[in-house]
């Protein structure tokens, strides 16, 4: 088929994600990509902003990744779980144990995020039955937090943002705190301590677990707020036994500065999810962690089985090329290259304060922001990139960007430096 036919069919037939079909615009068409630049069908280079939604962290097309899934797909590259166990599984589990904080301990394989954030909302019921709580069977989080868009993850996701209303009475009720006060270095006030004192106070009897993405909330508002702000919810989580999760599925993987983000504040979560960077971005697949304390709770109960299996839990690829990306995340140390990634996007960036369109300008690790004071009027955006040969994904008032951790300087310059220029012809030359 031709550009024209493919591009046809997929504004014909085929859904994208948020979108309408057919959608307001079109997507663009991409052939393949190679490092940090997909190509577009035409041939047109796009420096790659995006890292495929956090999870391409060491660029597309790497050799090392590739070798590691080539290799394993001449072995099997999928044996149901249930009954049957495999190398690359056991060696995924001890590298994940190797660099999550130490109390977590026991792993269960998920085939995706939203499906590892399942998996954790059933374990905190499971742990809480098993300890004859049955009324500890809601859930908590603040607002402006994103889990996923299956069902249950859905009803702990921003009740704005995910669209609560739209699904009515058919999605659970869950109990919300207001979102963390923004900024990774504004103390924790009397005010917000207050409220979190007396949100706990008044729900922990009907909470099984309160999830959190630590210290970044990414899909619903690309927030960075304070270690000590998630310190405090450990402790009221641990006095009122409520179970912590953490959400890992975006910041994992040094993408904050930290290994996880959770090490920040320098605490264990009871549940933690991983996906997204866990395979680098080459397939779909997630991890749910968890401590000898729940686990063994849960198995020594009336129902001892996690009520969880999904036909590819435990896929030999996405293990194969998960332990390859965790090497090659320990080889590069990538939380130092992405503290050192915040000071160059910082310096790019900032000088977009002084836009009288920009509301603020903020960049932790290689997670760099750009709210801006209006949406983001999206046809135009998107028209844009393939002229400045980048590509860029705004959501909302959002521009940001999270680049592979593998970027050099001159391409992050080169980034960075057009899509300012791209902003400029967007507002029509209305900046200074
Ligand atoms: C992306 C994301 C999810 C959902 O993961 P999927 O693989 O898209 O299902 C859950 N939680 C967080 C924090 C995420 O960023």
């Amino acid at each position: 088929m031709e550009s024209d036919d493919l591009i046809h069919f997929d504004r014909t037939h085929l859904w994208h994600p948020y979108a309408s079909l057919p959608p307001a615009y079109d997507n663009h068409l991409i052939s393949h990509a190679h490092g940090v630049r997909l190509y577009m069908a035409d041939g047109t280079p796009l420096i790659d902003g995006m890292s495929s939604w956090w999870a391409s962290i060491h660029g597309y097309n790497h050799p090392r990744l590739n070798h590691a899934m080539t290799e394993q797909l001449g072995k099997m590259s999928h044996v149901m779980f249930g009954g049957l166990t495999h190398a690359p599984a056991i060696e995924l589990g001890e590298r994940l144990l190797g660099i999550t904080p130490k109390n977590l301990t026991k792993i269960f394989y998920a085939d995706s995020g939203s499906v590892a954030v399942e998996v954790a909302l059933k374990m905190a019921l499971q742990y809480q039955l098993a300890r004859g709580l049955p009324h500890k069977n809601t859930f908590a989080s603040t607002h402006s937090g994103y889990h996923g868009d299956t069902w249950h993850a859905m009803s702990v996701c921003d009740p704005v943002n995910s669209m609560h209303a739209m699904y009515g009475k058919q999605l659970p009720t869950q109990y919300f705190l207001p979102s963390p006060p923004l900024g990774f270095d504004t103390p924790l006030d009397d005010e917000t301590r207050l409220d979190m004192d007396r949100f706990f106070g008044r729900y922990h009897d009907r909470l099984a677990g309160f999830i959190i993405e630590p210290i970044v909330q990414g899909a619903g508002g690309m927030r960075f707020y304070s270690p000590e702000y998630l310190s405090h919810l450990h402790a009221l989580c641990q006095y009122y036994d409520v179970l912590l999760i953490c959400d890992e599925i975006a910041t994992g993987f040094g993408r904050s500065g930290a290994m996880f983000a959770v090490n920040h504040a320098g605490i264990c979560p009871d549940i933690m999810t991983l996906g997204k960077a866990l395979t680098s971005g080459y397939m779909s697949f997630g991890t749910t962690m968890t401590t000898d304390k729940v686990a063994n709770a849960i198995h020594d109960s009336p129902y001892p089985a996690l009520m969880h299996g999904p036909t590819f839990m435990g896929n030999p690829l996405a293990c194969a090329v998960a332990c390859a990306s965790i090497d090659m995340v320990l080889d590069m140390d990538s939380p130092t290259v992405a503290r050192d990634m915040q000071d160059k996007l910082f310096a790019h960036l900032s000088p977009l304060t002084s836009w009288q369109q920009v509301a603020d300008v903020r960049v932790l690790g290689t997670i760099g922001v750009i709210e801006m004071k209006e949406p983001i009027i999206m046809p135009i955006f998107q028209a844009l990139l393939p002229k400045y040969g980048i590509w860029v994904r705004p959501f909302g008032k959002l521009v940001y960007l999270m680049p592979a951790y593998v970027m050099s300087d001159e391409e992050l310059g080169e980034l960075c430096g057009r899509l300012i220029e791209l902003l400029k012809e967007y507002f029509d030359g209305d900046t200074p």
